[in-house]
């Protein structure tokens, strides 16, 4: 049976606060009625999403830092221990995360931990004393992965000298405008290029995880911060009843107002419509010859 993903957003509003990050617009938006999940509720969740017995990858990522909740650790175990839950990974800053948590996650052998390091300017929440920690995360963390969050090049390098320091792999992240939600990083506008085209991409198509809010919310992709993607609820339903085909068939109405068409750095011209309507044209095309033709004769 084919894998399922979910991105479970574990609280409603991030307090790192990074300036390359639109949680006004999150905050501001229809997120759902509870603010951060509880250990019962994910339960449900994953029961849901693994329905029929299906195998389940699990991403504690989102809109807001997974370590920012009391109960963080207690989730990790959960999806530890689920029988269908062959994987799970964390996206995080290492928010507040101490030495004796690192020891324990390292216990876990579902768990990857994928962890995003900057600095206090663009990342005003940034608990600096990860720096300390990373020894602690490389030596008691087999599957770890390191990503540079920076706009400024000049910071770049300066935060991969860290790294290094450490013998640490990086990769650079470089800062996208989510969907259209993110107007500006700092005195630097951000480009809202308007597609009025019918578009496509494989968050919705190939990928499929959905982004699940605290109250049970999906949302067709990471990238929606306006929370205008919904496509079901996973605390009430099952995977299968997930709503990607109403997302899909409004992407290739370019005037239907969805994130999709605000310069989404994953959206593609859908070429499928182009072909399809260039096939309706050359039937047109062929019947209109029939006919004058026959006329003719
Ligand atoms: S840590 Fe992640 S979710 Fe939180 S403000 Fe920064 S980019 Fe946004
Ligand atoms: S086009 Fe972009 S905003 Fe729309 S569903 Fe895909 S990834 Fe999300």
């Amino acid at each position: 049976m084919a894998y399922r993903s979910i991105e479970m957003n574990l609280r409603v509003g991030c307090p790192i606060r990074c300036n390359f990050c639109p949680q006004s617009t999150f905050l501001n938006s229809d997120c759902g009625t509870k603010k951060v999940l509880s250990a019962e509720d994910f339960r449900v969740i994953l029961d849901n999403a693994s329905y029929q017995n299906a195998p389940i990858e699990v991403y504690f990522a989102g809109m807001s830092e997974p370590l920012a909740i009391p109960n963080w650790f207690e989730l990790c175990q959960i999806a530890q221990s689920h029988p269908l839950v062959t994987y799970f990974s964390i996206f995080t800053t290492g928010y507040k995360i101490t030495v004796e948590q690192i020891k324990a996650l390292g216990q876990l052998n579902k768990l990857y931990l994928n962890v995003h390091v900057g600095d206090r300017q663009d990342m005003p929440g940034f608990d600096e004393e990860i720096w300390d920690k990373l020894w602690a995360i490389k030596k008691y963390i087999p599957l770890v992965h390191f990503e540079e969050v920076a706009f400024d090049v000049s910071k770049f390098t300066e935060i991969n000298k860290k790294l290094d320091q450490h013998g640490l792999k990086y990769h650079f992240q470089p800062i996208i405008s989510r969907a259209g939600n993110l107007e500006s990083v700092g005195q630097v506008q951000l480009s809202h290029k308007k597609s009025n085209c019918a578009v496509t991409c494989d968050k919705v198509h190939e990928k499929k995880r959905p982004v699940i809010l605290p109250d049970g919310t999906a949302l067709a992709c990471c990238n929606d911060y306006g929370c205008e993607l919904k496509i079901g609820n996973l605390l009430h339903q099952k995977w299968d009843e997930l709503d990607y085909k109403k997302i899909i068939a409004m992407q290739k109405n370019a005037d239907s107002g969805l994130p999709c068409f605000r310069d989404c750095h994953l959206a593609v011209k859908d070429k499928s419509l182009t072909s399809k309507s260039l096939d309706l044209l050359n039937s047109w095309l062929v019947r209109t010859k029939n006919r004058l033709s026959t006329s003719i004769q």
